[in-house]
């Protein structure tokens, strides 16, 4: 237990697909005035210096934002309008040019909230849960975040539904105990059951584990059932590897771990605006970051 840490991970393909999404959605949900809630159950340390000893052990980086810049400058290619703000949202958080932290999932809501929107954060983990507190306090927000140090499953049920009844739920666990798949489902399926209205999405590992694969199958089901509509995006950049997210850590000595090779995102009640977005960016994460013929990407969508 507790062995994850994101700043392994941090700008790693997956966070590259994760957090266009999250832009999408939370942009979205500023178009209209009444204000809403973004509830991040496993929010990580909030940011993370590239330069650390543990992403640039792993190298995670370089396989993912690092190539998707360097790609897009060697081809020329225009990234489209999403991408585009992803990178700019990266660009606002390194003004000296060069990137040298990565913000995770809540600084990057943040940075799209208005005065009168909300921020309610879980990390269980004791380093990264004081780091974030940290992290938070510098923003000076004050009441419009909230830092919670406990079970985020939980804890979420406590704020459902939001005051103004608009609201996304991101669940982005570490998967670091098999359990975490089955908690998922079972925490949409009570949340669905407090906020039939919320946006919900749910990130995860596509990686050789019966509970990985059922999954996205698990939510759809939930999803179907509440009459609710959905989008379910994947993106391979390799083939190969299939262990968990966890297998990356290489040693001084030893070569590193391949490294995870896909992950996917499953969104319940997504803005109508996302998938015809997801179309455009998803091919141009595909031909920036793709190491090879197995690269690629899957977008489906049901309502
Ligand atoms: N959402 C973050 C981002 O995109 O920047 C990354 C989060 S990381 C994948 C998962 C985090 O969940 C880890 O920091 C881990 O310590 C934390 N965690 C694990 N189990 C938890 C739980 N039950 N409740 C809250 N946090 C948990």
């Amino acid at each position: 237990m507790f062995s994850y840490r994101h700043a392994y991970h941090a700008g790693n393909h997956a966070d590259v697909l994760k957090h266009t999404v999250l832009i999408a959605i939370v942009q979205y949900m500023t178009q209209k005035e009444v204000g809403f809630t973004v509830i991040d159950t496993h929010a990580g340390a909030g940011i993370y210096r590239l330069d650390s000893d543990a992403a640039e052990l792993s190298g995670e980086v370089d396989e993912g934002l690092r190539q998707l810049l360097k790609s897009a400058a060697e081809k020329g290619l225009e990234l489209d309008e999403l991408l585009g703000e992803y990178v700019q949202e990266l660009e606002r958080f390194n003004p000296s040019g060069s990137l040298k932290v990565y913000p995770g999932s809540p600084l990057i809501a943040h940075d799209y909230l208005r005065r009168h929107d909300k921020l309610k954060v879980f990390e269980l983990h004791p380093t990264d849960s004081r780091m974030l507190i940290k992290h938070i306090e510098q923003l000076r927000a004050g009441r419009q975040i909230n830092c919670y140090s406990e079970d985020g499953f939980e804890g979420l049920k406590k704020l459902l539904p939001p005051p103004t009844r608009r609201g996304l739920v991101l669940m982005d666990p570490s998967y670091e105990m098999k359990s975490d798949y089955a908690r998922v489902v079972s925490s949409v399926q009570d949340s669905l059951k407090r906020f039939v209205t919320g946006t919900y999405m749910v990130w995860y590992p596509v990686i050789a584990r019966p509970e990985a694969h059922d999954l996205p199958r698990r939510l759809k089901v939930l999803a179907q059932e509440s009459g609710k509509p959905w989008v379910h995006a994947t993106l391979r950049i390799k083939s190969g590897q299939m262990g968990s997210q966890l297998d990356v850590l290489g040693t001084n000595n030893a070569p590193k771990r391949p490294g995870l090779a896909a992950s996917g995102v499953f969104i319940i009640n997504p803005p109508h605006t996302l998938k015809p977005q997801l179309k455009s960016s998803l091919p141009q994460m595909v031909e920036l970051m793709g190491q090879d013929a197995l690269a690629g990407f899957t977008l489906d969508s049901g309502s």
